[in-house]
């Protein structure tokens, strides 16, 4: 094997060394199929316990009660942003959002592109978005709340959720889904893109409430209704086998070698506070996010100068530290820190870091 780098990238991501050697073993011979996962029909019994096991995982490790569908679907976490409103709305109900960053703009935008009646009831945009705003009303009258569980770029993360309110709250929860165990009941429907936390890009993970299937138009295209895929076992037409086989993995990993969601979370706040211990305790870094709103997955901070970036993410990358760089629209430096991150990876940050601030500071 190669040499294997430190991997911080945003997603895609780090996966669990374990899982990429399980790949390599089966790559030739599935389960004795004498065929590899890439080449096996969707429709094999092979394939379909391998749904099946990854939809199990998800249940198991969620808690997730017999009202809720586990779906995998395509067109990633941005297709989303249609198929909630374009489902889920109901005539006469506005349709209420938190935006906390770019990709809850790009859902508001997407929405009301669809003609949706789009409220915005409490943004933290005046602020660069560097915090979850805490007073969120739970309008009764709305169709959902859509919240952004975490927000990748600007590195801020809820760190509750609102209780059951009178309406479900839709969940973007494409960066940090399985970092943490929450209590699914007031969710009417949780989607993310897979690229972070779960698996490889191009599947896209969809937990929705029986409840809310009884909304779905009947005139709705077929491939964009949620309905298609929960009648279906996610096997209406071919779905991504490859994306989905390497998330089932991830999900054995999660639930048998790290022992679930609570032993997940734990290793993620050790990995957290390790670092944003270390950005407090020295004045040459600047974190950008709000203490209250830092996210645990994903921890942006500044330079003194943003000239020096260049010469920092050169020296990380000498050092065998990759995917530094902060989100093309905001700058800046971002650790991407999920729960294929080790704790390893995080120490060898930190001295890095150190190092480079004795250089320069
Ligand atoms: N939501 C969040 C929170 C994200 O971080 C991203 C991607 N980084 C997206 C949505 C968009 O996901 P996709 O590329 O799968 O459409």
């Amino acid at each position: 094997m190669g040499q294997r780098v430190f991997n911080f990238n945003p997603g895609p991501a780090a996966l669990p060394l374990v899982v990429l050697e399980r790949v390599k073993m089966e790559i030739f011979d599935f389960q004795g199929s004498g065929m590899s996962i890439l080449e096996i029909s969707h429709r094999s019994k092979a394939f379909e316990s391998v749904v099946d096991g990854a939809i199990q995982r998800i249940r198991r490790l969620l808690g997730l009660g017999k009202n809720y569908h586990v779906l995998f679907l395509q067109g990633g976490a941005s297709t989303q942003f249609t198929m909630a409103p374009m489902n889920l709305g109901v005539v006469g109900r506005p349709l209420d959002y938190v935006n906390t960053g770019t990709w809850a703009t790009r859902a508001i935008k997407e929405a009301r592109l669809l003609g949706k009646d789009v409220r915005v009831v409490a943004t933290s945009e005046d602020r660069e978005f560097t915090f979850i705003p805490e007073e969120v009303p739970l309008n009764s009258d709305a169709a959902y709340l859509h919240i952004t569980s975490n927000n990748t770029i600007r590195g801020t993360q809820w760190s509750s959720f609102p209780g059951p309110g009178a309406a479900p709250i839709v969940s973007d929860m494409s960066s940090d889904i399985f970092s943490r165990w929450f209590d699914p009941a007031p969710f009417g429907l949780i989607y993310a893109g897979a690229q972070k936390n779960l698996g490889p890009a191009g599947v896209t993970l969809v937990i929705i409430r029986e409840d809310m299937l009884e909304r779905v138009p009947k005139e709705l295209p077929t491939m964009f209704k949620y309905t298609t895929f929960s009648e279906n076992n996610s096997l209406y037409n071919t779905p991504p086998c490859f994306a989905i086989y390497v998330c089932s993995l991830v999900l054995e990993w999660i639930e048998e070698t790290v022992g679930g969601l609570d032993q997940m979370e734990s290793i993620n706040d050790e990995k957290a506070q390790l670092l944003y211990t270390f950005l407090d305790g020295q004045d040459f870094y600047r974190g950008t996010a709000r203490p209250d709103s830092r996210s645990r997955m994903n921890v942006t901070f500044l330079l003194p100068k943003a000239e020096l970036e260049k010469e920092f993410l050169a020296g990380a990358s000498e050092a065998g530290l990759v995917g530094l760089k902060g989100h093309r629209s905001v700058g800046g430096l971002r650790a991407s820190i999920y729960n294929a991150v080790t704790l390893e990876a995080v120490k060898a940050l930190i001295d890095y870091m150190k190092g480079f601030a004795a250089k320069r500071g």
